[in-house]
């Protein structure tokens, strides 16, 4: 290697790399050899942001005010459009401009979290499988990741009651994430009540991912974390545009709940980032208080492809629990394969790119994420592909 070795800080050298560049690159290498690789990797909508939100940023483009700094906890009007969308939804009322910060997409909010309230040494628990940015976060705060293991037999949801007593007292922090990534399951009003006692008896701050409230199935509308009472007193809400309005590029969400907590996380983004493009929240504002015909349309075409894709599996001999929210299947993979051995064996015998489970924590070992983002006619062929190499 040329010039002088930078060694890298000690932060990162615990970090793996991302799971998700580390399988494009993979599966780059397949379509390179000519393979009409299906992709049901990565967790992408695959259709266009609705129009009605892309010519809301047309006009916003044009308008010069929007041309310079913006304000740093997100314009009054994008944390007016985010209360009014959670009121009409959820009915929880929130003060924007206390309870409310806009973000440049959860991602950045939830990696960022962490930093406004863990201190170096503290616990932080975190859903295995899940999420990487959870324990990343954790990582780069200093803090210390605990897994709490999400099994088939829970329901997917972690046993608090099974968390060991010394590393309750120094943990800070519980991360949740409902409906859930990877594993598609949906919390009930039940559970979040515990995690509410649970947080006030632990003096824990409760984060919870809420990237997928919109996109469910058959009418059943999850909940909000904020819905419950209490939780307001004990916790954070992080929500994205991102995959309700296929939006992903865009990079807008935000956080709501606690005032204190909203406004730690805010300490952090004015000392690290300066706002999000506020044609960027004009559009915004639309997608959240606009039509929201596209969003049904949405539901309704990953219903098909979820309907025909489980439909597929099962004539292969695959059997799986059709998801009730979220655009991810989560399997089981055959006896004989890990994770990793049917995630290749797909991959080079069928065209097919997903995503290994364990890639989610060690107990998400054993199983595989399929996503609904291409058509079903496409997942039709990829359920067929699978049947004739099994
Ligand atoms: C996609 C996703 C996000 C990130 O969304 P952005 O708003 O685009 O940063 C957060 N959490 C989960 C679980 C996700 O799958």
């Amino acid at each position: 290697m040329e010039g002088r070795p930078f060694d890298m800080a000690k932060r990162l050298k615990g970090i793996p790399p991302y799971l998700f560049a580390e399988l494009d690159r993979l599966k780059q290498a397949e379509v390179k050899k000519g393979v009409d690789v299906i992709p049901l990797g990565i967790g992408d909508p695959d259709q266009p942001t609705p129009e009605n939100i892309v010519q809301a940023m047309h006009r916003a483009i044009d308008r010069p005010q929007n041309h310079h700094y913006p304000s740093y906890e997100g314009m009054p009007a994008f944390r007016q459009a985010a209360a009014g969308w959670f009121q009409s939804r959820f009915g929880v009322s929130l003060d924007p401009d206390q309870e409310i910060v806009t973000l440049i997409g959860s991602k950045e909010g939830i990696g960022h979290f962490p930093l406004a309230f863990v201190n170096p040494g503290e616990v932080v628990l975190v859903p295995d499988p899940g999420y990487p940015v959870y324990e990343i976060g954790t990582l780069l705060a200093g803090g210390i990741p605990y897994s709490m293991p999400l099994t088939r037999e829970n329901g997917f949801m972690p046993d608090l009651c099974a968390i060991p007593h010394d590393i309750l007292k120094k943990a800070r922090m519980i991360f949740l994430n409902y409906p859930n990534n990877p594993t598609a399951a949906v919390a009930s009003r039940e559970f979040f009540d515990e995690v509410v006692r649970f947080a006030m008896e632990n003096r824990l701050i409760v984060c919870h991912d809420a990237a997928y409230t919109e996109i469910f199935y058959n009418g059943e509308k999850p909940m909000s974390f904020l819905e419950v009472d209490g939780a307001k007193d004990v916790g954070i809400e992080f929500h994205s545009l991102s995959k309700t309005y296929n939006m992903t590029g865009w990079r807008i969400g935000f956080a709501a709940g606690s005032a204190q907590l909203i406004h730690g996380l805010g300490k952090i983004k004015t000392n690290l980032d300066s706002g999000i493009f506020q044609a960027i929240q004009e559009a915004g504002i639309e997608a959240l208080s606009g039509d929201q015909s596209g969003v049904e349309r949405m539901r309704t075409l990953y219903q098909e492809r979820r309907d025909t894709f489980v439909a597929g599996l099962r004539e292969a001999g695959l059997s799986c629990d059709p998801p009730r929210a979220t655009f991810y299947l989560w399997m089981e993979v055959p006896k004989g394969y890990t994770s990793k051995t049917f995630c290749e064996f797909l991959l080079k015998k069928a065209g097919i790119a997903a995503t290994p489970g364990h890639g989610f924590g060690k107990y998400g070992e054993g199983y595989i994420r399929f996503t609904l983002t291409v058509s079903k006619e496409r997942l039709a062929e990829a359920a067929e592909r699978i049947r004739k190499v099994l």
